[in-house]
């Protein structure tokens, strides 16, 4: 894969650690600070801080700059965006790789427009199809509605992305051991000078001046900043991803089947793929169910009576990309919730705001966050510990009104499609869904702008 012409500038200073667990950054294309900067690369001259676990043993503590916790959609894209400005970053991934199994994520043109600005836009488009419109039906297969996506807005892009493919196209563009595998955060300390002391279940301890938690919803580095745990919201979802080696025959647009306490859908991803769902009410999360053919026969018992269309999608698909997830979110109350940051430990994407996916927009707020963050970061680190606080206050500052609502309204939106009660699904059906929802309103959140992310730019 083609890297970005900065990454093959010159690495600056290795540091006498295992160089599997560092990479130092080139900035030769960047501005460079006049001061003896905190964040300068490529020295080391900071005294090891006081922090209780940092004793005589200093020399297995290894120093960093910027520690990523977690390498999923969130970290990569941060990783990413500070690395278009040159600004070099460490992920820590619990896995043994990236993820490889699980499904495909509708993308809508916010995210489009985040990866543009990170320059793997154009790769992704080429292997996933444009989808037009959306058609949504009832149980007994009448057509409540139909739109195509540009007449309603032109500028609308919206395709389903396999998360694998996603993932990999982002660690691509990162220069090479930015991402450390079966690097699991078991504990987490602040440091008097303010750097953050990060243990991995391994062992292994690293100091780093900026700490970003991009570990999802269950995020150990949330819950050390006193985050409450996700709320489970009282539904499940069922996802899978249908093979069609001879090609798939459905029209592009997303396909939804609107039910009693139960909804489904799928849509075409690729020429031979169709990704599908099952969103349905449950009092309780329930066990963890791995076994796929469980999973797939729980899924069609579930659509017993609905098109036959897509008990045969659920039939084509592969058992590594079948999932059952308990839907959870978790509300970010003004004055009540902690911070997005604390110290110079802040967080992005779900594990700050994890929300239903009844809008598509869980992973696509994450790219806004990442770049955001990133821009904002970038210039500041050369300028000191000070206007590093402030670019971490500014983020939340600005990133805080547009997904705290957001995760209110794709609530709203999954409690009005998981109605059980027949006479409320009837006017649902019958008169808001034909008559009154307008989708140029529906979709205005989808309305975000970005500057492609570029190396001297100044914010
Ligand atoms: C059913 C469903 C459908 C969805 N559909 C869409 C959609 O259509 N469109 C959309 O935009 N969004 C969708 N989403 C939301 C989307 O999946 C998430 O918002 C997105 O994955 C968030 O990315 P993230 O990187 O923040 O978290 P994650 O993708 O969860 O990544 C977190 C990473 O951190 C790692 N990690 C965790 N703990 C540690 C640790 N202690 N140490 C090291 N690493 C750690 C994990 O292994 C993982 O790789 C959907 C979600 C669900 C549940």
């Amino acid at each position: 894969m083609a890297m970005p012409s900065s990454a093959c500038l010159l690495y600056l200073n290795s540091p006498p650690s295992p160089p599997s667990l560092y990479h130092v950054h080139s900035r030769q294309s960047f501005p460079q600070s006049n001061n003896d900067s905190w964040f300068q690369l490529g020295r080391r001259t900071t005294k090891l801080p006081i922090c209780s676990s940092i004793s005589k043993a200093e020399a297995d503590v290894r120093k960093e700059n910027i520690v990523i916790v977690g390498g999923g959609i969130a970290g990569l894209a941060t990783a990413l965006s500070l690395h278009r400005f040159g600004v070099g970053s460490l992920v820590l991934e619990q896995g043994e790789s990236l993820r490889t199994g699980g499904t495909s994520l509708t993308l809508f043109k916010n995210g489009w427009r985040v990866l543009d600005a990170i320059g793997v836009g154009n790769e992704l488009r080429g292997q996933f199809l444009e989808i037009e419109g959306m058609l949504i039906k009832s149980g007994d297969g009448r057509e409540l509605r139909s739109f195509r996506f540009k007449d309603e807005d032109e500028s609308q892009e919206v395709r389903a992305v396999e998360r694998k493919i996603l993932l990999e196209t982002l660690a691509n563009r990162l220069p090479p051991e930015s991402v450390h595998f079966s690097s699991k955060l078991s504990k987490i300390e602040t440091c008097e000078n303010g750097e953050t002391l990060l243990q991995l279940v391994d062992g292994t301890r690293l100091l780093a001046k900026i700490v970003i938690g991009c570990d999802g919803v269950r995020s150990p580095v949330a819950k050390w900043i006193g985050f409450s745990k996700p709320k489970y919201v009282g539904h499940c979802a069922y996802r899978g991803l249908g093979y069609y080696p001879n090609g798939q025959p459905f029209e592009p647009r997303v396909n939804n089947i609107y039910g009693r306490g139960l909804r489904a859908g799928y849509v075409p991803v690729s020429p031979t793929k169709v990704y599908w769902f099952i969103c349905y009410n449950c009092p309780s999360p329930g066990p963890k169910i791995t076994d796929p053919s469980i999973l797939k026969k729980k899924a069609k018992e579930l659509l017993r009576n609905w098109p036959e269309e897509l008990l045969h999608i659920i039939d084509v698909t592969p058992d590594d990309t079948v999932t059952r997830t308990p839907l959870v979110d978790r509300w970010l109350w003004p004055a009540i919730s902690p911070s997005a940051s604390t110290g110079r430990v802040v967080l992005v994407g779900d594990a700050w705001h994890p929300m239903t996916p009844n809008l598509g927009q869980g992973a696509c707020c994450a790219l806004e966050d990442a770049v955001v963050l990133g821009r904002k970061l970038a210039s500041a680190i050369n300028s000191g510990p000070e206007s590093v606080d402030r670019a971490l206050r500014e983020y939340e500052s600005e990133r805080w009104p547009r997904v705290f609502p957001l995760t209110i309204r794709a609530n709203l939106v999954g409690s009005l499609l998981q109605w059980e009660n027949p006479v409320v699904c009837s006017v649902r059906d019958n008169i808001i869904i034909p008559r009154l929802v307008k989708l140029g309103t529906v979709l205005e959140h989808t309305n975000f702008e970005c500057e492609p992310l570029m190396a001297g730019e100044k914010s």
